[in-house]
């Protein structure tokens, strides 16, 4: 069996890969194994060197790598260039902060108790195209400097990024099986999550593969972490700044032509300021260029894939059926998907009830605060949210009634080292990056000493 990649701009296939026959697969869940055996006795300091030479590797080699994401997956270049750059800096952060995060922790008894943390084995991820970079380092870096392995199992679409960064891997001096990409299709998924070397699962996509996914999990008694969909609100209130947040709500719901778990999906402006908001948000999605991603100046390229171009241009003829009015675009040919405004959305409208994947912004108008939190709430997704006032009381006060895992105040939703990531209800559970991201796949062992 062969995948092919083919560029969603040109069209070309850019190349084919070959999936891995059970005995292939066997021997990289071996090297696996074997890597664990060592790597798991290797200091904080020995990983540390590692991880800094490939976050220099990325820096060093990031126009190229960034240009091979633009061919595989369609993002413009500037976008594949940061993503890369923003990659080497989460190696950067577990570098520099994985021994303090693992240190013991003493507990308060008349004995001498405390935790320590040791690595599982191999961590198992299944990851998709749309940051074909960043979701592989997001994880990558803690499982390793945690003195874990790991397996990936990338899209399709992107195996050569996995390729690149197997390799930036061995050339940052990692020995052979601390990190490696696995070309599998669905069905040998299972026989990897039964492997006695894995102890982790990650997944980062759609809830169906994330309920297949987990399921399995279950089944094998592995600890997963699931980062799926989203249909993030952005919430605009009367004291909001109007040109300020429809700015970044531009951004927020296309960058990366739209094609990312956390964009805002969900615009719920109050009434008082909707006209408002919705002329200058058409203003500013009316401005955008779509175009070869290559192209320097152009704001958008195509989808990553003719199947999700088409899936979004049917949710788009289906919410206007169902009442939404279309303000600016959507046209679609082949891959590319104009930027796109409807407004007047009801909850009962499939562009608010589905994650819609793509340059797709709506607008709900809401009658008050209240109306808004409730809007944003009533629904199945809990990823990540947005509010705009001017009022930081309110603003906290309303962001501890948002079901969701992350809400940011007056600014662009994104993800931060630092700062734990993850979603509630359909979105998903367990928290990747920050301390908490890097404790997910380690056994905290209690020790007593009497
Ligand atoms: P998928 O969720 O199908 O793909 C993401 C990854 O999961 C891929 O590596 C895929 O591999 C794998 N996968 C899919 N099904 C299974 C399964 N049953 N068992 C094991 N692995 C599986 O996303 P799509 O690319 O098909 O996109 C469809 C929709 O998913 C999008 O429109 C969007 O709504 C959502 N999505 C969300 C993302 C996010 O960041 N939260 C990212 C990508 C998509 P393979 O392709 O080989 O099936």
């Amino acid at each position: 069996m062969i995948f092919k990649s083919i560029n969603p701009f040109s069209t070309e296939i850019i190349a084919e890969h070959e999936v891995l026959t059970n005995a292939q697969l066997n021997q990289k869940l071996e090297l696996s194994e074997s890597a664990f055996k060592n790597w798991r006795n290797t200091s904080f300091q020995e990983r540390a060197d590692k991880m800094k030479n490939l976050a220099n590797i990325l820096r060093e080699k990031k126009e190229e790598l960034g240009l091979l994401i633009t061919i595989e997956m369609g993002k413009i270049l500037s976008e594949g260039i940061s993503e890369v750059e923003k990659s080497a800096g989460n190696c950067d952060f577990y570098a520099e902060n994985a021994e303090k995060m693992l240190k013991d922790e003493k507990y308060d008894t008349p004995f001498t108790s405390m935790s320590v943390y040791e690595p599982m084995g191999a961590v198992f991820a299944i990851m998709p195209w749309n940051y074909p970079f960043w979701q592989v380092l997001r994880y990558a870096a803690p499982a390793i400097m945690a003195g874990n392995v790991t397996l990936l199992k990338h899209a399709p679409n992107v195996i050569g990024c996995a390729k690149a960064i197997e390799n930036a891997f061995l050339e940052a001096g990692f020995p052979e099986g601390v990190f490696q990409q696995i070309t599998i299709d669905i069905a040998q998924v299972e026989s990897v999550i039964a492997s006695n070397i894995v102890h982790g699962i990650t997944l980062t996509g759609s809830e169906m593969a994330g309920s297949s996914v987990a399921s399995l999990a279950g089944k094998h008694i592995k600890k997963s972490v699931m980062e799926l969909g989203g249909s993030d609100a952005f919430i605009v209130l009367n004291d909001a700044d109007i040109e300020k947040a429809t700015t970044v709500a531009t951004q927020s719901r296309m960058l990366n032509a739209g094609q990312a778990c956390i964009c805002a999906k969900r615009f719920i402006v109050t009434e008082k300021v909707a006209d408002e908001f919705a002329a200058l948000f058409a203003q500013k999605v009316r401005a955008l260029s779509q175009g070869n991603p290559l192209q320097i100046g152009i704001s958008m390229g195509p989808l990553a894939r003719l199947d999700l171009a088409e899936k979004l241009s049917h949710q788009l003829e289906k919410a206007l059926q169902q009442g939404a009015k279309l303000v600016v675009g959507g046209a679609q040919e082949n891959c590319n998907f104009q930027p796109t405004l409807i407004d007047f959305v009801d909850a009962n409208n499939i562009a608010f009830q589905e994650e819609t994947f793509g340059p797709l912004a709506t607008i709900i108008r809401a009658k008050d605060e209240n109306d808004a939190v409730a809007i944003a709430n009533n629904h199945r997704y809990g990823l990540a949210s947005a509010i705009w006032t001017e009022d930081r009381e309110k603003a906290y006060r309303l962001a501890r009634k948002i079901e969701a895992g992350n809400v940011f105040i007056n600014s662009l939703v994104r993800s931060d080292p630092r700062i734990p990531f993850g979603g509630t209800k359909k979105s998903g559970y367990g928290r990747e990056l920050s301390e908490v991201g890097i404790k997910e796949f380690m056994n905290m062992k209690s020790v007593i000493i009497e």
